[in-house]
């Protein structure tokens, strides 16, 4: 008689911190709370989130996205998303007589703030992220003949600095850690002396979904992350999970675009989301999941966040009470 091996349950790992951080989420009630204080239309420059299901609610609660402010009319109000926009951009709106509300997430204004204080102090400043990002198009606009960015391996040999003992890197909130901190060191190798930023660039959203990726990943035959194909810090999940050991991972919007073919074999799925990802997407996919047997679920808790920004003052100050 032949002995068979006990199948393995079925069960789900759940990522804690996913979805949500504060950024997105302060950038989401934004555009929420002008819609019910000034009422439609109000214009978004560029997707407020990178997230379809968020963009297309707004849009059927009045929202116009558009992709630059020459496509508002004049005197409307427009709303610039979480990843900022270049000081080009704010005269740009003013010159057309455009009411504005910035949601650049903080975190992302704080990026701002030091390559504007590294250019007034005559740095080359190496900014490493994704060429083409609307986050790094903002901070690069804020001094780009001090800017220079750094995207690929390749890059960095190209990178030409008038005094090697006045370089400093920042980079993109939204980066992989350890892929960074390769291209910091390629850098490095080729500039010895390049200073460091004054605190992480990389944001603690993105460090933290990162963090929960890796804990759960290497007990995972699959990674299913939730999230937009153009949001940087959702891709770079399914990158730190395959990495971490996870089989096999990929990124989906909604529930209905797993393949059945992708559960094949599969005992332990992992579950997370981006950081620009309602919750509610998550739950849509333990429920795809519990009805093919997939009804267990344990959360792998890395941290908890208390994070939250206050909304901005341009809004705040029409608030009711
Ligand atoms: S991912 Fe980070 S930088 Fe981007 S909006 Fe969220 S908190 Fe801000």
């Amino acid at each position: 008689m032949t002995e068979q091996t006990p199948s393995k349950p079925k069960r789900v790992l759940l990522a804690k911190p996913r979805g949500y951080c504060a950024g997105v989420d302060r950038a989401v009630v934004t555009v929420e709370k002008a819609l019910e204080t000034y009422g439609p239309p109000v214009y978004v420059r560029k997707e407020i989130v990178h997230n379809r299901h968020v963009v297309e609610t707004l849009q059927e609660r009045g929202a116009i996205f558009v992709d630059e402010t020459d496509e508002v009319p004049e005197g409307a109000l427009v709303v610039f998303s979480a990843h900022g926009v270049a000081p080009v951009v704010h005269e740009q709106a003013e010159q057309r007589g455009l009411r504005t509300i910035d949601a650049t997430c903080p975190l992302v204004t704080k990026v701002h703030m030091e390559a504007k204080r590294f250019a007034r102090e005559d740095y080359d400043i190496l900014l490493i992220g994704h060429e083409g990002h609307e986050e790094v198009e903002g901070t690069a606009g804020e001094a780009p003949e001090h800017i220079q960015l750094v995207d690929t391996a390749e890059d960095v040999d190209k990178v030409e600095v008038r005094d090697p003992s006045k370089v400093i890197w920042l980079s993109q909130t939204t980066l992989s850690v350890d892929e960074t901190m390769v291209r910091v060191n390629q850098l490095r190798d080729r500039f010895p002396e390049m200073q460091d930023p004054p605190s992480d660039d990389i944001c603690y959203a993105t460090q933290n979904r990162q963090v929960a990726v890796k804990a759960m990943a290497p007990e995972c035959d699959l990674v299913l992350v939730v999230g937009s194909t153009n949001s940087s810090n959702s891709k770079r999940l399914v990158e730190v999970a395959l990495q971490a050991g996870a089989r096999a991972s990929h990124l989906i919007d909604y529930a209905r675009e797993i393949d059945e073919s992708w559960l094949s074999g599969v005992d332990t799925v992992g579950v997370t989301s981006g950081a620009s990802v309602p919750d509610i997407l998550v739950m849509e996919v333990l429920a795809y999941l519990a009805e093919r047997g997939w009804g267990e679920v344990e959360e792998i808790t890395t941290a908890n966040e208390k994070i939250a920004f206050a909304l901005p003052r341009e809004l705040r100050k029409d608030l009711v009470r």
